[in-house]
């Protein structure tokens, strides 16, 4: 029987068929490189100096900065056959990259990165199966992606103010409403490009946000209207573009907050009322004349005078409680006998009940049962 051996490293084999062209595997696969960058179709990978999200094939993925070597390796595998040569009878996959492109400074020093191919599989129906590992270069470029672009350019498709009538923002209000809206945001966020808010810009009584996209400004918008209550007008406007010379649409919604919050007591009409909820066209009161809760349209509230703010109203504790009289007693230590109101249910003695003084009369508020949106206004 013929002895079989390679012709490069005299590797001997038991049948002439694990030889190709005289070699055996292991050196026939260095000579013959299996995978390979097609002619004109090395992919670059594009990474955006600012955000970070990448591009490999014309799309630009968000930028997800901790499995972003996962993502690429992703982006790759999925686009194989279109840059990748390799005989089909081999299990092909980008195993890993040096290094992490997360690396930026590397990447920035370097601008390219390495990628495993690993090759399993039998190159020839009768050679025994093989097992190797390539490694090609991935060159890297930095370019600023479309959002970036536009962030870069000021060209957000809306923009969001919120306007206090007459008055300033507060900080605490400038940083209630911004965290809110920065909440809202990550809940509403579907990762396309235009899904970005700007830091927003304040101005006395105005806080100015920039919005990416016009979709995700309007939900933006109304669930800051369910949250805090306000007014909310959308309105187009028209800028001129000098490069392209084209129209573009921006939106423009104007939040209006309105002059009360939930827990504030207004005097309409010479009647105390009691803010309890905010609808969007409407507000629910108490009026503690009638002792009934009621609607009211919102812009008929708008002259009423502001009586006591929430954080104004004065604080009672529950004495007694009987059928007829509630006895309740003031920071003096000063007791006052009230007729118990039908609407709601007293606390138990010793708790501590809201109220305010209004024309030689004591008026309390239901207790604190308020809604969700009101916890949130009093926790900030
Ligand atoms: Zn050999
Ligand atoms: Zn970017």
């Amino acid at each position: 029987m013929l002895m079989s051996f390679c012709i490069n490293c005299g590797k001997i084999v038991r049948n002439r068929k694990e030889l190709h062209e005289n070699l055996c595997m292991d050196c026939y696969v260095q000579s013959h490189p299996l995978v390979n960058f097609k002619k004109s179709k090395h992919p670059i990978l594009f990474l955006c100096p600012d955000c970070l999200s990448f591009k490999l094939f014309k799309k630009w993925n968000d930028p997800t900065s901790e499995n972003m070597s996962t993502d690429i390796m992703e982006e790759l595998n999925n686009n194989l056959d279109s840059f990748l040569t390799h005989p089909n009878s081999l299990y092909v996959i980008i195993s890993s990259l040096n290094p992490d492109p997360f690396d930026l400074s590397y990447v920035k020093a370097h601008k390219n990165i390495t990628i495993t191919v690993m090759i399993r599989g039998k190159v020839f129906p009768e050679t025994s199966p093989i097992s190797s590992i390539t490694e090609l270069v991935l060159k890297t470029e930095f370019q600023v992606c479309t959002r970036c672009k536009n962030i870069r350019a000021n060209q957000h498709a809306a923009e969001i103010t919120i306007l206090k009538k007459g008055k300033s923002l507060t900080k605490e209000e400038i940083n209630s409403y911004s965290s809110f809206l920065s909440k809202m945001f990550e809940k509403h966020a579907t990762h396309g490009m235009g899904d970005y808010v700007l830091t927003p810009k304040a101005k006395k009584n105005k806080l100015i946000f920039q919005i990416g996209s016009v979709k995700l400004a309007k939900k933006l918008a109304s669930s800051f209207r369910s949250k805090f209550g306000a007014l909310v007008r959308e309105s187009y406007k028209h800028e001129d573009q000098e490069k392209s010379r084209e129209t573009r649409k921006k939106i423009s919604i104007l939040i209006r907050l309105l002059p009360f919050e939930i827990g504030d007591v207004l005097l309409h009409e010479n009647t105390p009322l009691l803010i309890l909820k905010i609808f969007e066209k409407q507000v629910e009161c108490l009026d503690f004349f009638k002792n009934t809760s009621k609607k009211f349209p919102t812009n008929s509230l708008f002259k009423a005078k502001l009586l006591y703010s929430h954080d104004d109203l004065e604080e009672f504790s529950i004495i007694s409680q009987y059928q007829d009289v509630l006895q309740i007693m003031d920071a003096q230590f000063q007791i006052y006998d009230l007729t118990p109101p039908t609407l709601f249910k007293i606390p138990s003695n010793n708790s501590k009940i809201k109220g305010f003084f209004f024309k030689d009369a004591i008026y309390i508020l239901p207790p604190e049962k308020l809604s969700e949106e009101n916890e949130f206004k009093r926790s900030i």
